[in-house]
């Protein structure tokens, strides 16, 4: 086609009639009348949230509201409304306030839900952080629903952990030193802003740009008393490394993320009924690991159904010691992946090449010499003793004179000038009947099920709901926001389960 020539002209050139199409009027004013109530089809998920959240017990969120009828005062948007306007976003992927009060103004889901009307974005996003007691409450309402309808049993839970990055970058981690330059800075910058409302500019930048200031400054201030707290509790392995906190968000740790990179992140605790993968409860911690997780998450869940779980299965990361012993008196059975599983110490050996014909199984262990012979018949002799985690490991050693004149140390120890060595792992009692445990072929089987519930909501709240990075920063902030994205979850397992097979019957 030429240039500046549109197809109509250019067929008229070509002798061909000019085709007569519907003309588009830009420019046209129209008024139109809505139904409001024919905006969305009759099962439309927005109408179960509506329906679900008008079920639950909404007093905790209105015990707070001061604008009564008989007052003066303005009006305020009902708390059914903005939890419902929360929960449809996060349904759709959404985890802005802005982005929720621009749809109001075209989206029908939304225009459904607030009648036409706009919700301002400072109403939403103070809503969202203001009511944590109250949202609390309102996760054990809709766990309450879900039992009802017998979806929770809590015969069998699966626990797992899922690391969110933080909203902070890798670059905001200073030093000491460096957070305290930026916090010098900060303050000159607070006390040369002066009075806002001496201000020649508008008094509403000038109040907005000192607000920002003192947060800077609030966050920084945060950010050594983080580091501080960091360098007080670091273990003596670790004293050598250099600590450093986030400048954007003090609360957030570095953590190793699912693909092998680390970042600033929180550490995300799900614990899911394997009934109809119901999420019974959720917290937010900063620890690196989930060693420690597996105790708080029975009481969150106690907490928020009145009865433990009979049933825990979790990855090889919570099985450890103190989590044996936590859960033996509180009458839990857990079932898990061992800690060290079959192969790892064949591993090592084969990195540090070794021959299989020297692995630790070919050196003898004498209990009436507690000492261990070599395949070559040398003796390795006790030599230290470490408790780690449900296992005492006990090494063993050989004289460095006995493997350098042997004919076997390219095999056995290469490379190593001390004599070679074997570690003799024992098991705690509380491991050993584990591990026993852990060998029948009921307890592979129950744990072969584990990441298919485990993994299930951390796979829907990340990729559905997009909660791949926090919004919010700090950690009250951030376990907030964890438990809407729960809840929200919830409530789509309760349209899908119950509310959708309920409409098709009517249907
Ligand atoms: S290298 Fe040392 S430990 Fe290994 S077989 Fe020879 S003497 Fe025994």
């Amino acid at each position: 086609m030429e240039k500046d020539k549109s197809w109509a002209t250019l067929l008229k050139e070509g002798g061909q009639r000019p085709i007569r199409s519907k003309p588009i009027n830009r420019q046209q004013m129209l008024l139109r009348a809505v139904e409001v109530e024919k905006l969305v089809e009759k099962d439309h998920p927005v109408r179960a949230i509506w329906e679900v959240v008008g079920r639950l017990n909404l007093e905790p969120f209105y015990v707070e509201i001061e604008s009564v009828e008989g007052v003066a005062g303005r009006p305020v948007w009902d708390p059914q409304l903005l939890i419902s306007l929360w929960l449809y976003a996060y349904k759709e992927g959404g985890s802005s306030a802005r982005e929720i009060a621009r749809l109001c103004e075209y989206h029908p889901a939304y225009q459904w839900l607030t009648g036409l009307e706009v919700v301002n974005h400072h109403t939403l996003a103070d809503f969202r952080i203001r009511h944590k007691e109250a949202l609390d409450q309102l996760f054990i309402g809709v766990l309450g629903v879900l039992s009802h309808e017998g979806l929770i049993t809590l015969q069998r839970v699966m626990h797992d952990g899922t690391k969110v990055k933080a909203c902070a970058s890798d670059k905001s981690f200073h030093r000491k030193a460096t957070l305290e330059d930026h916090l010098r800075l900060a303050r000159e910058q607070v006390e040369q802003m002066g009075d806002p409302q001496s201000e020649e500019r508008s008094q509403r930048v000038a109040k907005a740009q000192q607000r920002a200031l003192r947060e800077k400054q609030e966050r920084l201030e945060e950010a050594i008393r983080a580091l501080e707290q960091m360098e007080a509790s670091r273990s003596e392995a670790s004293e050598k490394k250099e600590t450093r906190a986030s400048s954007t968000d003090p609360e957030a740790r570095v953590m190793l993320q699912a693909k092998g990179a680390y970042g600033p992140s929180y550490n995300v605790q799900i614990s899911t009924d394997a009934r109809a993968k119901i999420i019974v409860g959720v917290g937010v911690t900063q620890a690196a690991t989930d060693a420690a997780e597996l105790e708080p998450a029975v009481e969150r869940i106690e907490a928020n159904l009145g009865e433990k779980p009979k049933q825990m299965v979790v990855d090889a990361g919570l099985t450890n010691q103190a989590t044996l012993e936590a859960t033996a008196e509180k009458q839990v059975d857990l079932i898990g992946a061992l800690p060290e599983r079959k192969g790892v110490a064949e591993k090592r050996m084969k990195q540090r090449g070794v021959s299989p014909d020297f692995y630790p199984q070919a050196f003898e262990y004498d209990a009436s010499t507690d000492c261990c012979r070599c395949p070559a018949g040398k003796v390795l002799s006790y030599e230290t003793e470490e408790r780690q985690g449900a296992s005492v490991r006990r090494r063993y050693r050989a004289k460095a004179s006995d493997c350098r004149g042997c004919a076997f140390q390219a095999q056995c120890c290469p490379g190593t000038k001390k004599g070679r060595s074997v570690v003799r792992s024992e098991a705690t009692p509380e491991m050993a009947a584990f591990q026993a445990k852990m060998e029948t072929p009921e307890a592979q089987a129950i744990y072969k099920q584990r990441s298919g519930v485990a993994e299930f909501p951390n796979a829907w709240i990340k990729d559905k709901m997009g909660l791949r990075q926090f919004r919010l920063r700090g950690l009250v902030k951030v376990t907030l926001e964890a438990v809407w994205a729960c809840l929200t979850y919830n409530v789509c397992q309760w349209i899908r389960l119950c509310w959708k097979p309920q409409r098709l019957a009517q249907a």
